[in-house]
């Protein structure tokens, strides 16, 4: 029989499914600190064991209409979406890179940023076990692709991503007297430049910056009125009113001069509230290294 691209995209969406709930099995445990492989699935509220037709991916989740069969509490959305999003990046892997070895790379790395993405998420924590494992595969493509020298450009890479992002994070200490960002996000700036290459890395970096941006103006926005910090929000505010103004409307020196003054005073407060160890000081660095990482691996 012909393996026809409609076949096999159905088998990787299959595929694709069930590492999805396996991730969630993993980012449960991890979180909890079990063995993966050890314990049968269970309900977290009730503990009783689950029958084999609650594993279904999305399935048993509509079947089960979003509840524990026995004790009926909420499951969470996290279970169908990890699957759903998993599926969609390997049928995406698929597209874009056919029948290859690299399709398999591809996918697994993919793998490791959801269930690092998910856990930073879920609990600021990431297992960095999985960056280690992340890096090494990297180096092995590396290896695959372009022998010695890419071992070589890789391994700088590795050093490059960690050297960078531990100054950043111990800046930190300088300025606001506390570490500036996790030492995981270190070993996932490793990981990347074990894939990126010492050539790449820092245009990954600037992307993971940009992505960053784009996830923490939101969220400050959001922590910042729910915490009372009410300086931060309307400098926040006053900030990008003034961007948006610079950028579409005037451009003479002296809005250049404001927008510099409310930069400045916006990143000192939020020094300040980095000091008080107030909740801002989480800034959600894996998932913007994740989505960097997106990016790059797909236009590989
Ligand atoms: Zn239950």
């Amino acid at each position: 029989m012909e393996l026809t691209f409609g076949y096999i995209m159905f088998w990787v969406c299959i595929i694709g499914l069930c590492c999805g709930s396996f991730y969630n099995v993993v980012i449960l445990r991890s979180l909890n600190d079990e063995s993966i492989v050890f314990p049968p699935s269970k309900c977290p509220k009730c503990n009783h064991k689950l029958y084999w037709w609650h594993n279904i991916p999305v399935i048993s989740y509509i079947l089960l209409r979003g509840k524990c069969y026995f004790c009926h509490e909420k499951i969470s959305i996290q279970y169908p979406f990890i699957e759903l999003l998993t599926m969609a990046m390997f049928a995406l892997t698929y597209i874009k890179f056919g029948f290859e070895i690299k399709t398999l790379f591809v996918m697994f790395w993919i793998s490791c940023l959801i269930i690092m993405t998910t856990t930073d998420f879920k609990a600021k924590l990431v297992d960095c076990n999985i960056a280690i494992i992340m890096a090494i595969s990297g180096i092995v493509y590396a290896f695959i692709n372009n022998g010695l020298q890419g071992l070589w450009y890789s391994f700088l890479g590795i050093l490059a991503g960690v050297i960078i992002i531990e100054a950043v994070a111990r800046l930190g200490y300088i300025f606001a007297g506390t570490r500036a960002m996790g030492e995981a996000d270190s070993y996932v700036a490793g990981a990347l430049g074990a894939i990126a290459g010492i050539f790449n890395i820092i245009p990954v970096l600037l992307y993971a910056l940009f992505a960053a941006m784009i996830f923490i103006i939101p969220m400050y926005l959001y922590k910042s009125y729910k915490n009372n910090e009410k300086k931060v929000c309307i400098l926040m505010i006053l900030f990008l009113l003034s961007v948006a103004f610079f950028k579409s409307v005037n451009q003479s020196l002296v809005s250049l001069a404001v927008l510099m003054i409310l930069g400045i005073l916006l990143a000192f407060s939020v020094i300040k509230s980095m000091k008080r160890e107030s909740e801002l000081t989480y800034l959600p660095y894996v998932p913007a290294l994740s989505c960097a990482a997106l990016y790059f691996i797909m236009s590989m």
